[in-house]
């Protein structure tokens, strides 16, 4: 099984299990709306050996085609050549979860809202902890900019901001979340999940990189003031 937010909609391939909201959001009024939760992060340093038992492009991107967001991101499939390879060199990955408790009494658009706030919540960590020789692996789709420009069919026009996401780089999340960091991504046969789990990486260039970026992740998750956050790992 494999997860992907994108345009509010999260899909479980296999159970066919969707959570599909049309509704356009803005973020503000997702904060405005939705209680602070208590996030729990998990930072794990693994080979790229270890990662790559979990990558299968051809099956991962074929989930992709039922997203309503396909083609939509440079980030995102249809790819005219695979990102993957032509990522920088890197040898060790930092497989990076973050623990999101679902509101009590939420609908189904409620989870919607809070998984698109958690995971651009670990967007926002990864960007801060990435820093030379390693490259923050996202959730979901880019969102460099408020407003891609694939769809008008003009390039990408921040490339130093695009970032992939594990799913579009041809990983298995769950494969990854389960083998790697003993996370479950939970998909219960009925009702909704009790938390959510968002899953992102660091591709770091060696192994002590690697372990750096891990202890960045989680001393962000320690501090509030991002500003503190980027002295102390500078
Ligand atoms: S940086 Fe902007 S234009 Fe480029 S892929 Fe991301 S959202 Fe699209």
């Amino acid at each position: 099984m494999n997860t992907c937010a994108s345009g509010g909609r999260l899909i479980a391939p296999g159970r066919d299990w969707r959570i599909l909201s049309g509704r356009i959001k803005t973020w503000s009024r997702i904060f405005v709306n939705q209680p602070v939760t208590t996030e729990t992060i998990q930072a794990v340093v693994v080979s790229r050996a270890e990662m790559m038992r979990y990558h299968d492009p051809e099956r991962i991107q074929a989930y992709c085609q039922s997203c309503e967001k396909y083609g939509m991101y440079w980030s995102c499939p249809p790819f005219e050549a695979q990102p993957f390879d032509r990522l920088a060199d890197w040898s060790h990955g930092v497989v990076v979860t973050q623990k999101t408790p679902v509101v009590a009494a939420s609908t189904p658009a409620d989870l919607v809202d809070q998984f698109l706030v958690a995971r651009q919540s670990l967007g926002e960590r990864m960007l801060q902890c990435e820093g030379e020789g390693a490259l923050a692996v996202i959730a979901g789709h880019c969102f460099g900019c408020g407003a891609c420009t694939r769809p008008r069919g003009i390039a990408c026009c921040v490339p130093a901001r695009m970032r992939y996401s594990l799913e579009a780089l041809g990983f298995d999340v769950t494969g990854l979340a389960q083998g790697l960091a003993g996370q479950t991504i939970p998909w219960p046969e009925s009702g909704l999940p009790d938390h959510l789990l968002i899953v992102g990486a660091l591709l770091c260039r060696d192994f002590d990189l690697a372990t750096r970026r891990a202890g960045a992740v989680r001393l962000s998750a320690k501090l509030a003031a991002p500003q503190e956050l980027a002295r102390r790992i500078s």
